[in-house]
């Protein structure tokens, strides 16, 4: 009997394997390779251009760290931009906060959300049929230069700085977000693990550096990223947002009564407690 494995190259020096114990789907879309698969360890797996993307298992730990830490540091968050994301685990983060009245989310690849939608329900739930959810499909360079739109919150849940997700790594993409941020806004952005992709994250906040009075990085561990913790950007030009003392986390994580598994106020303030190699890269 021959066992199929998902081998993931992540970097030249690099691979990381999964055994796929059922084939669900592999296909070509316009603009990536998407497979899908299931595993004992990790459940059902999306990997898009041989990258993995988020696991039913462990999605929770990062949905919830990219939604929760903006929206509750904010303190008023109404409305939401997601760019990428097209599982929709973000989306149901977001939604689980009754004070958002809209989330727009903008998709480059129609087929990751008609996908998701079929496979990854456990995932995305109802999220896509909610009223307050508003599905843009473009490329989330194009949607943040030219929207009319201010959000409270940006979340960048994208791929890699590989294939349709390179530009939401660059120094325009980071400006134009600046541009449709709302006073006191916060964004936030998937940045990779450090250990093994650390100019990306230096890259990064170097950019943010530049267009915030406050940027920096907060980190999660997601055993389905490997190589350590991974790290979120952070940028926003309130201050005060990253100083919410304790208390006041705490007394808006009860009234917004949103159930987590990974979040908690605790784990918020401690998430930017960064580790010394952590804290050289993006010093
Ligand atoms: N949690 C994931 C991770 O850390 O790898 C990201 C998941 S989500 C599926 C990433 C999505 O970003 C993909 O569906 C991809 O199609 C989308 N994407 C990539 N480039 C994009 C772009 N330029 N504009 C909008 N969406 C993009």
């Amino acid at each position: 009997m021959t066992t199929d494995w998902f081998e993931e190259t992540l970097h030249s020096g690099l691979r990381a394997r999964l055994r796929i114990d059922k084939l669900l789907y592999e296909g070509k879309s316009e603009h990536q390779h998407l497979i899908l698969f299931e595993n004992k360890e990790f459940g059902r797996v999306l990997a898009l251009n041989g990258v993995i993307q988020t696991t039913e298992r462990d999605e929770f730990i990062y949905h919830e760290m990219l939604a929760h830490v903006p929206i509750l540091a904010h303190g008023a968050a109404r409305e939401i931009l997601i760019i990428g994301g097209g599982d929709g685990g973000m989306l149901k983060e977001v939604l689980k906060h009754n004070t958002v009245s809209r989330a727009t989310l903008v998709e480059i690849d129609a087929s990751v959300i008609a996908f998701s939608k079929e496979y990854l329900s456990m995932i995305c739930e109802e999220a896509f049929d909610d009223p307050r959810t508003d599905t843009v499909i473009a490329d989330g360079v194009d949607h943040v230069e030219t929207t009319d739109q201010r959000y409270d919150v940006i979340i960048v849940d994208s791929t890699d700085p590989i294939g349709p997700g390179e530009v939401l790594f660059t120094d325009r993409f980071y400006a134009a977000c600046k541009r449709c941020l709302a006073s006191n806004g916060v964004l936030v952005t998937q940045n990779g693990v450090p250990f093994l992709q650390g100019e990306e994250l230096t890259n990064t906040i170097t950019t943010l550096r530049q267009l915030f009075s406050d940027a920096t990085c907060y980190t999660a561990t997601v055993p389905g990223y490997v190589g350590g913790c991974m790290a979120f950007g952070w940028a926003t030009d309130n201050k005060s947002s990253r100083a919410t003392p304790l208390a006041e986390l705490e007394a808006r994580y009860i009234a917004a009564d949103v159930k987590t598994r990974c979040y908690s106020p605790a784990v918020h303030q401690a998430a930017f407690a960064l580790p010394g190699y952590i804290a050289e890269m993006i010093a």
